[in-house]
């Protein structure tokens, strides 16, 4: 397997403007990059922002279809066979992957099961079929083609398989102080599903996919390398990837509308993020899951779930849960809020755009991981109903907090990062 990352920065080549194959404007930065040949495994880096712009793997084809083929049939094996077991006082419950959507909407919270069902199941499952299909170079309506890969690479974020399982961890530890946790036959497939849908998105290089389906349209416009979209009246199709001239609106190769600049960008973000703000509030308050045991109703609310957890001894997964579920979507509304500040604040001596860049790819990074404690009361209330003895039930934090974490992600979405870079002159700092 060749996967040594290494790096290619590119080279201002003096004479630009033909070639434009080579060419690719900077999702994250607008910096137009002349990509340089790529050896196999190697991957190409925007000189100004460190953004990953293209890699290029052997056999593109062959082996983004074998992992997703093994992944799609793991997740099969996985939702046949029981995933967990539970055993306290003599009681036992065994449940499938299937059946924890069904407890949820037995118990009312179908708009929980649902979210379960599509990050965890339906997307996954989607996406792996998409590149199988698109890969394989399948014979299909190009609409249908370009519509599919559309939806792959939008789909990509909302794949939430790896939180899930660390969900699943989580709540074996906190059922391990009641009773006996086993796993079933389809606990060690889903393990494996989760790396395999991992590998199979890496390997799927967008530009390469693209151009695959069909190659970018001609630009009759000169293009220079190590200047902006912005400065040369070009704009980068945020779906495809192609360069297009700024005043174009719908890309020809995806059909995606765009602008040169995310419209109302600051004001969208600005809108989500107080609107997950106000949700955040009651998400803390109000309890997220119910336990009964032994007649006894006792509420909980995240940190009292966390301080229960560290008042057992389990630190490690008290301390998972404070950050993914307090500090990080805390954090996260601080950075999305300091970053709309920051693009507002025009008149700056010195704008510090590396760190501005640095948080916004954290921020974007972690932000899904805070659905782990939602996961957790997912399981949780899956197996743990064993009538009078112990139950636990969901309760409206948790589909508030869900809300929360989803609002923060497309407040993120939202967030045009090009608008932290329009402020600096665009000259490419050298490596030292
Ligand atoms: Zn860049
Ligand atoms: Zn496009």
């Amino acid at each position: 397997m060749v996967c040594s990352h290494s790096h290619h920065e590119q080279h201002n080549s003096a004479n630009a403007g033909d070639r434009q194959g080579d060419m690719m404007l900077c999702p994250q930065c607008d910096m137009l990059v002349r990509l340089p040949p790529l050896a196999y495994g190697s991957k190409a880096v925007c000189p100004r922002c460190h953004t990953v712009l293209s890699s290029r793997w052997d056999e593109p084809r062959k082996r983004p279809i074998g992992y997703a083929i093994s992944a799609l049939f793991m997740l099969v094996l996985a939702n046949i066979f029981p995933f967990v077991n539970m055993r306290v006082a003599g009681l036992g419950n065994e449940i499938q992957l299937t059946q924890i959507p069904q407890v949820m909407v037995a118990e009312d919270y179908a708009s929980l099961a649902t979210l379960f069902m599509v990050f965890v199941q339906l997307i996954p499952a989607f996406c792996m079929l998409s590149i199988i299909l698109l890969c394989g170079k399948v014979r299909m309506a190009p609409g249908l083609k370009k519509w599919m890969a559309r939806q792959l690479f939008r789909f990509k974020t909302w794949c939430m398989v790896e939180i899930f399982l660390a969900g699943v961890l989580v709540s074996f530890v906190k059922l391990m102080a009641y009773g006996d946790i086993g796993i079933g036959p389809s606990f060690i497939p889903y393990c494996l599903f989760c790396l395999l849908q991992v590998r199979a998105f890496q390997c799927v290089d967008r530009r390469w996919l693209w151009n695959d389906i069909q190659p970018a349209p001609h630009v009759a416009l000169p293009m220079v390398p190590g200047r902006t979209g912005l400065r040369q009246g070009l704009r980068n199709c945020a779906c495809c990837g192609a360069i297009l001239p700024a005043e174009q609106q719908q890309c020809p190769r995806c059909h995606t509308t765009g602008y040169v600049r995310r419209r109302h960008s600051v004001q969208w973000t600005m809108a989500l993020l107080i609107t997950s703000l106000m949700l955040y509030i009651p998400a803390n308050l109000l309890p997220i899951m119910v336990t009964e045991a032994l007649g006894n109703k006792m509420t909980s609310t995240i940190m009292a779930g966390v301080v229960l957890l560290w008042g057992e001894g389990s630190y490690p997964v008290a301390l998972v849960i404070f950050i993914a579920s307090i500090m990080v979507p805390s954090l996260k509304m601080l950075a999305i809020g300091w970053l709309c500040w920051d693009v507002k604040n025009k008149h700056k001596v010195k704008a510090d755009n590396e760190r501005m860049h640095l948080i916004y790819e954290v921020v974007e990074f972690v932000g899904r991981w805070s659905m782990i404690d939602v996961f957790v009361i997912a399981v949780l209330s899956a197996l743990v109903r064993m009538g009078q003895l112990m139950s636990i039930y969901p309760a409206t934090g948790a589909l508030l907090f869900a809300m929360v974490v989803i609002l923060t992600m497309f407040a993120a979405m939202t967030f045009d990062p090009r608008l932290t870079w329009d402020r600096v002159s665009e000259t490419i700092k050298k490596e030292p």
